[in-house]
């Protein structure tokens, strides 16, 4: 397998320049902090070949949707994440010559994320055409103590000549996207302020009118000593810059301290925000580089402290899982409700920045065991607020009386995908919303969560599902027809089991809470609602194959020719870049995880052994092409203790971007699956369940690791587990006893405790 970075446990390392993997590069190093976030594009100019990219949480514009024949139902606009302000740009011109990699010759270059401390390095040394060489050094960090804040330290050193370098650190809204329209802008002017040592600017999206207001400031440093030169300024509509001339000497070094508060309305009210980024960068300056990153790289340890993985015995799964978490943190922290986490999150263009079922299927498990409940919360209220929405998008549906449809891909609520075999059939994802918060409260024990949000969303959600069924008098049971299940390699479907079974599970989950709130807060529902609510789960229609105990995906399913990929030549593979949609339509491919995403959601309802006659069954025909598959796979052969299995599917996930596996990392990263790594240790190999009894562990260990070591959140106290080829060691660093069942066998744990056990 090919490894794109040096492997190193820590760090993600780049030795040596190659313009070829620059794009890859600038995603593979992103940084961001929840709140904005950016390729790892360079600080000076590069002309070479590069996918400039700067996001801000929630900041979209609604592209108008484009279809040849309109069906009723289909949104206004398909949303796309907006590149927002260049805030790192600095234009170094040394004797008249644009420092710019694409057009030097670089004979050393190095480049270094550390995930420890979330800050990107970058040294290089490169001549210029008139032979001048200079040496960089750049470190910068989105700050995760302060959200808004971005630093920068750039310094520069003249190799071989003393003479002039000009300076210009910059800000710069005259920004287009890659994925479409390229050639249009987004965004309009609004007001820029330049001071001495100061800059700030605001713009506007079009349409959308979502406010972006960008301040800097800097210093300037002579050998680590602070140098006072006057500079000038340079703006346009869209951009401010100041230039700074220095009468370089060979040998010193030039260091520059860039400052930037960004701020959109998302975190507050319009007319304030100008005000507040400026005064941050004033107080930035104060508090001085050093500062700002010690409380960086604390809040980063803090992070680390409840999230990380330690891999013992295999350091590229060690590099691989810091490196998911790692992102994953940066994208989302819980702070802002209006926030979600989209699949490629800061680091491309690609869906969009919208939110899918991939937060509550796949994301939400991880922030549920790595952070206090209140990040995971933030995720169930974007949902509860979107709510309103949700109800309308079903009533546009023909749905009545409160029932919702949440959209498959939203940036506000709204849904905003247009392919109606997605749009109107993928409604599976409505079941994924209602199973947040059951996982949600199972995690936390959060009842008046449920009893303010929780429950007004799960009645609209199971609204939807009684109005959605209907009645087959030929197989005498309710049907769901028309449906594309999580395969979305077969549309139009009737009685996908997945979703059947979510539908029917939403239906009763939802009469249960009821149940149990309705002792203190009284009923929610009408007796008329919750018989037929009880009739429908009674009976709902749940195909299995004659003779077995699998679940037959979907009507039709045994039409189909059942060749297992494994008997494809190989060059057919992926499917999706070699065949017809046609062709794959008609195929029994599977894309992802179905009938098995139902069984590892709702593992305790089946014994060991139906859920093995699946997974065997159904396994050998998934192709994987969604990035989210494997990693449900591999939770599921863990549990059945088919370690081989486990652990090649582990491997599918965990460096799928740092291995480019698909040949695309060079679009953004694959963020939501990046959960999927974190899924298959902590849920896979470690057998982590939270059940009602207490807490369940029931581990295995890959040949190839010695150990592995990780805390979590168990009903809001924090706990350690370590496994290694002979013992399971766990300790419990809460404050209240645990029941503890390893390998299904109870021992209560004790506050500020540790025991072992034989594996
Ligand atoms: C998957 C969906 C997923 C989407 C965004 C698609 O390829 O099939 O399940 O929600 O990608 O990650």
């Amino acid at each position: 397998m090919r490894t794109l970075f040096d492997v190193n446990p820590w760090k993600i390392v780049q030795n040596g320049f190659d313009a070829s993997k620059e794009k890859s590069a600038e995603s593979i190093f992103s940084i961001g902090n929840g709140s904005f976030g950016q390729r790892a594009n360079f600080e000076e100019q590069y002309s070479g070949d590069s996918l400039q990219g700067s996001y801000i949480g929630g900041v979209y514009y609604p592209d108008k949707t484009k279809v040849g024949w309109w069906k009723n139902g289909y949104p206004e606009y398909f949303a796309k994440v907006l590149n927002s302000c260049n805030w790192i740009g600095i234009n170094i011109d040394i004797n008249h010559n644009t420092l710019d990699l694409a057009k030097c010759d670089v004979s050393y270059f190095y480049r270094e994320l550390d995930m420890h401390t979330g800050t990107l390095y970058r040294k290089f040394i490169c001549s210029l055409k008139d032979g001048k060489e200079v040496e960089v050094n750049s470190y910068r960090f989105c700050s995760m103590h302060d959200k808004s804040l971005g630093v920068v330290s750039y310094s520069i050193k003249p190799l071989n000549f003393s003479g002039d370098i000009e300076i210009s650190p910059y800000l710069d809204f005259n920004i287009r996207n890659a994925d479409s329209n390229y050639d249009e802008m987004f965004w309009n002017p609004k007001s820029r302020e330049l001071g001495q040592q100061k800059s700030s600017i605001s713009a506007k999206t079009k349409k959308t009118n979502f406010e972006v207001a960008v301040a800097m400031s800097y210093s300037l440093l002579e050998n680590n000593q602070e140098v006072k030169i006057k500079s000038s300024n340079i703006e346009n509509e869209l951009y401010v810059a100041k230039n700074i001339k220095i009468n370089a000497k060979k040998g010193s070094t030039y260091t520059l301290y860039k400052y930037v508060s960004i701020l959109s309305n998302l975190d507050g009210e319009d007319e304030l925000l100008s005000l507040k980024v400026n005064s941050r960068v004033d107080k930035a300056i104060e508090e001085g580089y050093d500062l700002l990153l010690s409380n960086h790289t604390s809040s980063w340890k803090s992070i680390w402290k409840n999230a990380d993985i330690i891999i013992e015995g295999d350091i590229k799964a060690q590099q691989a899982i810091r490196f998911n978490i790692f992102h994953l943190y940066q994208t989302y922290t819980g702070d802002n409700a209006k926030l979600n986490i989209g699949p490629k999150g800061f680091t491309g263009e690609k869906y969009g920045g919208a939110t899918y079922w991939d937060t509550e299927a796949y994301c939400l498990p991880f922030f549920l065991k790595t952070a206090p409940k209140e990040v995971s919360k933030q995720l169930l209220i974007y949902r509860y607020n979107h709510l309103s929405k949700a109800i309308n998008n079903a009533e546009m549906l023909g749905f009545s009386q409160g029932a919702a449809l949440y959209p498959m891909v939203t940036m506000n609520g709204e849904e905003c995908h247009n392919e109606w075999e997605i749009t109107f059939e993928e409604i599976h994802r409505n079941g994924a919303i209602a199973y947040a918060i059951y996982n949600y409260i199972r995690h936390t024990n959060d009842i008046s969560y449920l009893e303010n949000y929780g429950i007004k969303v799960l009645i609209a959600i199971a609204r939807f599902w009684a109005q959605r069924v209907n009645w087959s008098d030929q197989k005498n049971k309710y049907v769901i027809l028309g449906v594309t299940g999580p395969n979305e390699y077969e549309n139009n479907i009737n009685n996908n089991w997945y979703t059947n079974y979510i539908a029917k599970w939403c239906l009763s989950y939802t009469l249960e809470v009821n149940n149990i709130l309705s002792k203190k807060s009284g009923d929610f529902l009408k007796n008329k609602e919750r018989e037929k609510w009880s009739e429908i789960i009674d009976n709902m229609y749940l195909p299995k194959i004659e003779g077995t105990n699998i679940f037959l995906q979907n009507d039709g399913f045994l039409d189909k020719d059942l060749i297992p990929v494994n008997k494809l030549s190989p060059d057919q593979l992926p499917i999706n870049q070699n065949w017809s949609w046609d062709r794959i339509l008609r195929s029994v491919y599977i894309k992802q995880a179905d009938v098995l995403q139902g069984l590892y959601f709702f593992e305790d309802h089946f014994n060991l052994d139906t859920i093995k006659e699946n997974v065997y069954y159904y396994e050998p025909f998934t192709v994987h092409e969604s990035s989210l598959s494997p990693c449900i796979h591999s939770v599921l052969y863990s549990l059945l203790k088919d370690k081989d299995k486990a652990y090649e599917m582990y491997l599918r996930t965990a460096r799928l971007d740092l291995d480019d596996y698909n040949n695309e990392v060079e679009e953004g990263l694959h963020i939501t699956s990046m959960s999927g790594s974190w899924l298959a240790i902590v849920e896979g190999f470690a057998g982590v369940r939270i059940r009602e009894e207490g807490l369940h562990v029931n581990p295995i260990i890959p040949d190839e690791w010695k150990s592995y070591n990780f805390n979590m959140f168990y009903k809001n106290e924090n706990i350690n587990i370590n496994v290694n080829k002979k013992k399971i060691i766990i300790t419990n660093n809460g404050s209240k006893e645990i029941p503890l069942y390893i390998k299904n066998r109870l021992s209560v744990l004790s506050p500020n405790s540790k025991e072992a056990f034989i594996c």
